[in-house]
């Protein structure tokens, strides 16, 4: 008999980007996204791909054929970022002509010296920029210096007032968006960045419940504050953890993690990979 408690759907989604095999840890995020879909709902797939660069379409490929094994499935056609640069430039230009944005000229260097730290790595920006006047914004694009356009925090706060979102584990969070400072929402070589893309693309897709590691949990922040610039629906939200591998380390494209097609390959069925991603099989976690 079916147990009375009723288990909640959602239309979910997993969204790679596409700049190397999957591996555990993809496995992992994916499966979570499934299982937190409820049984009657359905997680989709997205290719963020906006990284002309990095992104690679035999990774594409790849991520449907490794998902595909794994035993997942979702419905296409897949939504591919790349596909909808003009949907994120007219999102770009809308925020522009509110007077949210300002130009940023700032070179990696300039960034690492503000922060007095060798890389820059988890600066929250100083605001160098936000102070230019109009006549040297004028100036310095008319001179073909290259500029990301960056969010003024401070003055979308002020527009939207307080906001808060739902995150199903943690309950009620404040959100706080100025804890990343004025994060850029269009990068110097494309006119969106992950921020604009992802809250754009989750409520046209009409994402309900948005599953992403915890390690992306303060964007969560700006997104929040993205939706209620642009009107958008507001989804509720899980961070769960990161897998570990056996030295305690997240798996990591960079620290070259065995990807999901080198398991196959030496023999492990799919079955196998999801109780190692954390995920078994009903049947098989059933004592006896
Ligand atoms: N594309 C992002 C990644 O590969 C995840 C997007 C998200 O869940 O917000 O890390």
């Amino acid at each position: 008999m079916k147990s009375a408690k009723s288990v909640q759907s959602f239309v979910t989604r997993f969204a790679p980007s596409p700049t190397g095999r999957l591996h555990l840890g993809h496995a992992y995020s994916a499966l979570f996204a499934r299982d937190a879909a409820g049984p009657d709902g359905t997680m989709l797939l997205r290719i963020e791909d906006i990284d002309l660069t990095r992104c690679r379409p035999e990774f594409t490929a790849a991520i449907e054929e490794d998902l595909a094994w794994l035993g997942l499935d979702w419905p296409k056609p897949v939504r591919h970022q790349s596909a909808h640069l003009l949907d994120y430039a007219a999102s770009i230009d809308r925020l522009a002509a509110e007077g949210l944005l300002y130009p940023c000229f700032c070179t990696r260097a300039d960034l690492a010296a503000a922060a007095g730290a060798p890389h820059g790595i988890g600066l929250i920006y100083p605001g160098t920029c936000r102070s230019l006047s109009a006549a040297e914004r004028m100036d310095m694009i008319g001179s073909g210096r290259p500029y990301a356009l960056r969010l003024d925090v401070s003055e979308a706060l002020r527009r939207t007032g307080p906001l808060a979102w739902t995150d199903l584990d943690r309950g009620t969070i404040t959100a706080r968006p100025e804890l990343l400072g004025d994060t850029v929402l269009a990068r110097k070589d494309i006119r969106t960045s992950y921020h604009l893309a992802v809250t754009w693309d989750d409520a046209i897709q009409g994402v309900e419940l948005v599953t992403r590691g915890e390690d992306l949990f303060e964007a969560t922040h700006i997104h929040r504050l993205l939706q209620a610039l642009l009107g958008l629906n507001v989804p509720v939200w899980r961070h769960h953890k990161l897998l570990l591998d056996s030295a305690g380390r997240r798996f990591a494209k960079r620290d070259k993690a065995p990807t999901l097609r080198a398991l196959r390959e030496a023999g492990r069925s799919a079955a196998e990979v999801r109780t190692l991603a954390g995920f078994p099989d009903e049947a098989a976690a059933q004592p006896g």
